[in-house]
């Protein structure tokens, strides 16, 4: 699988407002034992949207990834969370402890993707790229200036997005909290709801979600 997404589908037999959720479809009905090979479903299976990419597959937008280890098996809510931007050619540039880097993306396999400009033109990639390439070569992104607090990933993202200039990301881009609220809540909710969903299904094999 070339984005790891381990696969979980959807399906919904005889029990109206019962979602089952699995890795395989299975043979019976975990309700009311029919065959499902030839039986009519209410809901055919479906594939639940994985939302992870790899961080070198999205060009011009901003990845997240927990700071320790990957989402699925590692991430708790509180965890911190790591930023990167991408260019047009999909190499993730970052900001850490250990100073700036600009990779390919090996150790982005599993990452949040947010777009923060909608139907990237042509011309807005280009610009997007040379002024990635300008913030990214400003000497204050060294292991030396490095402060987990105040001097960190997302003040090279916030440094990057405000030199963009774009007038939509204006409002948002005042602090880390206004601009977390905006851009990176929603996107880490949707993770966290998948998340759980993967683990109860890993230790489960077949879970039922009700509905009223
Ligand atoms: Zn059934």
């Amino acid at each position: 699988m070339m984005n790891n997404d381990p696969g979980i589908i959807c399906f919904q037999h005889c029990l109206k407002n019962a979602k089952v959720f699995t890795f395989k479809f299975p043979d019976t009905c975990h309700f009311c034992r029919k065959d499902l090979s030839n039986t009519e479903l209410r809901i055919p299976p479906f594939k639940v949207p994985y939302p992870f990419c790899k961080g070198n597959t999205e060009p011009n937008i901003l990845v997240i990834k927990p700071t320790i280890g990957d989402f699925l098996n590692h991430y708790e809510n509180s965890s911190d969370l790591h930023i990167g931007v991408t260019d047009s050619t999909g190499l993730v540039y970052e900001y850490d402890m250990n100073g700036k880097e600009k990779s390919s993306g090996q150790t982005w396999l599993q990452c949040l993707p947010i777009k923060v400009v909608e139907n990237i033109t042509f011309s807005q990639k280009i610009y997007w790229d040379q002024v990635l390439t300008d913030v990214f070569n400003q000497s204050q992104w060294t292991s030396e200036w490095y402060n987990q607090d105040s001097h960190n990933c997302y003040s090279f993202v916030l440094t990057f997005l405000r030199s963009l200039q774009f007038q939509e990301l204006h409002p948002y881009l005042k602090d880390k909290t206004t601009f977390c609220e905006q851009f990176v809540l929603p996107q880490a909710c949707i993770a966290a709801k998948y998340i759980s969903l993967y683990r109860q299904v890993k230790t489960e094999s077949i879970v039922i979600k009700t509905t009223s």
